[in-house]
């Protein structure tokens, strides 16, 4: 179960950095518009929060598939793990 009194969405992990958040108090439904809606607000909250890197690593490591965190949506998030991934490879070679 997730909590949504203090962030928009906080579950596993350290929290340490959450206290800092921007979208304290925010609605959470702004981090996980529907299909095709605008993520620009969400996005807005994000650009000016202190704990970004901390947030975005965060989904990164617990593999969040949904919502904006650190500032980026499912696919940008999706998109830095293959690049991860491929650096992490001997031959650099992405696989589907
Ligand atoms: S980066 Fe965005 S989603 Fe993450 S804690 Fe900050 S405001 Fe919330």
């Amino acid at each position: 179960m997730m909590e949504q009194r203090r962030g928009h969405r906080f579950d596993l992990g350290d929290r340490s950095w959450q206290g800092q958040a921007n979208c304290l108090g925010v609605d959470p439904d702004l981090f996980f518009p529907e299909r095709g809606a605008s993520t620009r607000e969400a996005k807005g909250v994000c650009r000016g929060c202190v704990v970004r890197e901390d947030c975005l690593e965060y989904a990164l490591i617990n593999g969040e598939k949904f919502g904006i965190w650190g500032g980026l949506s499912e696919r940008e998030r999706r998109r830095i793990r293959r690049q991860r991934t491929v650096a992490l490879r001997p031959d650099g070679v992405a696989t589907a």
